[in-house]
């Protein structure tokens, strides 16, 4: 079942892997197949070494296992909410990538400081509220995606393709599997730029509007024009 979505879903948690993004068993990615409503996660507890296709999990959009026979990432529910309420994503990384973490753990959001950041996000990395000792009790991991969901507000989630959980770590996400862990690595990037710039310059200001418009913008939206256009014949 859906094994083209497996392999794409394995290929992204093992990019994690290689970019130095996750130790040991942390972090997981999911994909979304939109048409059947099928989620596909990284199984619990699995070594990366030793995951192959079939031991990812296919649930439904609540969470209910419909192929695999090994139990879910216990995160599936956050990937879930997000999945529920952004349906224009396809793809959830989640890691504890150190400096982004560090950012989480500060709960500070990290500030548009240049090019790079713009490219990717429009504006600041977003950090959430941090869960009441009640949400924590209760069904934690969902909770953990209502206040990613609360925190984005109204923002267009691919326009901000991640953020940071208040004292936990980085999730991000994307139109795919593969560009969300992406996603992961460039905001691992963004976060360990923006500690040494303040590391540099404490007062660092961030950059300014029209410069973090023209990155972003010549990237995405309808009249992007970095890189090679995806209908265009070759003259
Ligand atoms: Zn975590």
């Amino acid at each position: 079942m859906l094994q083209r979505l497996r392999e794409q879903v394995l290929e992204a948690n093992l990019e994690l892997v290689r970019r130095g993004l996750v130790l040991y068993t942390f972090g997981n990615v999911s994909g979304i197949s939109r048409e059947e409503g099928l989620v596909v996660i990284k199984p619990s507890g699995v070594p990366y070494n030793d995951m192959r296709p079939e031991h990812l999990v296919v649930t439904d959009l609540s969470g209910k296992t419909v192929d695999g026979p090994l139990r879910p990432s216990s995160d599936l529910p956050t990937h879930l909410v997000l999945y529920n309420r952004f349906p224009e994503i396809g793809g959830v990384a989640h890691t504890h990538s150190e400096y982004a973490t560090a950012w989480a753990q500060a709960r500070k959001p990290i500030p548009c400081y240049g090019t790079t950041h713009a490219d990717y996000f429009h504006g600041e990395v977003p950090v959430t509220a941090d869960l009441t000792e009640l949400e924590i009790a209760g069904e934690y991991e969902e909770n953990t995606g209502h206040a990613i969901v609360r925190s984005m507000q109204n923002t267009d989630p691919l326009a901000t393709p991640g953020i940071l959980v208040a004292n936990h770590g980085p999730f991000a996400w994307a139109g795919d599997a593969t560009t969300a862990a992406h996603n992961a690595a460039i905001l691992e990037f963004i976060a360990r730029m923006a500690y040494f710039t303040l590391s540099i310059n404490a007062a660092a200001p961030s950059a300014g509007n029209a410069l973090r418009d023209k990155h972003h913008f010549r990237k995405h939206g309808k009249n992007a024009y970095y890189g090679q256009a995806k209908n265009q014949e070759k003259q």
